[in-house]
């Protein structure tokens, strides 16, 4: 499809709520029915949001019937967002959609509103919950409340967050939401193919150096409370249905480089070589066991990347460069963690006589979720008799954005052997149904 007949059929979509149905997505159900047991009835219904989460599954659909590629800007995900408006509009929402693209619908007026929501866009061939749980099952609860006739005394709003995945800058949405869009940096922020984000918004029909005006006034909100899939493996393991996320972990990300002596791989003795993969490898060993044995317990590290130069069999590499990322929830392990981290590598340059220096990427800081929308979370699963845990969110997720301007917290469900960010993530049908309830339950609290 050409640009000429896309962006007026994205506009008329967003008017006119065109849905596109093409296929559906399995989920399994094999867990018991846990049925919401409080005196009031109020409750989502579940093939209302089932046939939604199928629906919006189809946009994106990759042609082998599997996976969803979805990314933000892209035409399947500004049909989704089309298809989106149209779903809040039947549900009886106002909706619009702000200058960094974040998609919102509301209900209700006067006084700081409660959110809820998610993002709708997809890893390259990902699957069908990531994001778009939250979003979808919010819209189900503030449909539910307003077809029930109930009054909130906040209003309630559910919206979708623009590029979540980070195809062109990870959290784009809610980072403008949230007033840590650096206007200068948005010229420079391109996907991995090198297609830049001006130009992607621009084909959507916005304008990117407007994104900052997405900015929210802090006075104007209450609360965030976002359900989300856990992506691993802890709930499912423990049986627990409903997760209630104490933070969300911070990173840092470094550029850890040795550098030794190239030399003739035949003939320069083995003790004699000053090499550099070799100190890298023993670095990377070594340091994973020290974020293992010193770190909190729930501290996580990766080597995303290798670099061996000059790269041939013949030469003893002269240089190695690691991509080192480490995350955790505490922001004093973390910093330690880093400190740690940079001796040992001080250390094993040495030991190899060679040089190291470690260039930071990036970094973010834990994310702390509110006390007050934690106890409401467990005081929601706690009236649908639901077994609750608290746990970190190893993922980044736009919450941790919304934590810098209002009280923030997630719930998550479990996921089915972990699996996240592939086609066959899934979860079972009744842990949907029970974490939409939960949600439900959490968003009368908060919004009294
Ligand atoms: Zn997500």
């Amino acid at each position: 499809m050409t640009e000429r007949q896309f962006i007026p059929m994205i506009r008329a979509a967003r008017e006119g709520c065109q849905e596109r149905i093409r296929g559906g997505f399995p989920l399994q159900e094999h867990w018991s029915i846990l049925r919401p047991a409080m005196a009031d009835p109020l409750a989502i219904s579940l093939p209302r949001l089932r046939t939604h989460l199928e629906a919006l599954s189809r946009f994106g659909r990759n042609p082998d019937g599997r996976g969803i590629t979805r990314s933000c800007w892209s035409g399947a995900h500004e049909e989704a967002r089309a298809w989106l408006l149209g779903r809040m509009k039947e549900a009886g929402l106002s909706t619009w959609v702000d200058e960094a693209g974040n998609t919102f619908g509301r209900l209700g007026n006067g006084g700081p509103s409660v959110i809820t929501g998610s993002h709708i866009d997809t890893v390259p061939n990902g699957g069908p919950l990531d994001g778009a749980l939250g979003v979808l099952a919010g819209l189900e609860c503030l449909q539910t409340i307003h077809e029930s006739g109930a009054r909130t005394r906040l209003p309630l709003m559910v919206v979708a967050w623009s590029d979540e995945e980070g195809r062109y800058a990870g959290l784009f949405g809610s980072s403008a939401f949230a007033g840590k869009l650096d206007a200068k940096q948005i010229p420079r922020l391109r996907a991995a193919d090198g297609e830049r984000l001006v130009d992607a918004m621009a084909r959507a029909g916005f304008n990117a150096y407007d994104a900052p005006k997405a900015r929210c006034n802090p006075k104007t909100l209450s609360a965030y409370v976002e359900l989300h899939i856990e992506q691993g493996p802890h709930l499912e393991t423990a049986k627990i249905p409903i997760g209630v996320v104490e933070g969300i972990v911070g990173n840092r990300r470094n550029w850890v480089t040795f550098r030794g002596q190239s030399d003739h791989a035949g003939t320069t003795p083995m003790a004699w070589r000053r090499d550099a993969f070799m100190a890298a490898a023993e670095y990377a060993l070594r340091a994973r066991r020290l974020i293992i044995t010193k770190g909190s317990g729930r501290s996580v590290t990766n080597f995303g990347r290798v670099e061996v130069g000059p790269g041939v069999s013949n030469i003893v590499p002269d240089r190695c460069v690691l991509l080192h990322e480490m995350r955790e929830l505490e922001p004093r392990v973390l910093a330690r963690l880093e400190r740690q981290c940079l001796a040992l590598a001080r250390s094993v340059a040495k030991k190899w006589r060679l040089k190291v220096t470690v260039d930071p990427i990036s970094k973010s800081q834990p994310a702390r979720c509110a006390p007050r929308v934690m106890r409401c979370v467990e005081a929601a699963a706690a009236g649908l008799k639901l077994k609750v845990k608290r746990m970190p969110s190893g993922a980044g997720h736009d919450a941790q954005n919304l934590a810098l301007v209002t009280d923030s917290g997630m719930l998550f469900i479990p996921s089915q052997g972990g699996r996240s960010h592939r086609p066959d993530e899934t979860s079972d049908w009744r842990a949907i149904e029970r974490g939409a309830n939960t949600l439900l339950y959490t968003l009368l609290e908060l919004a009294g």
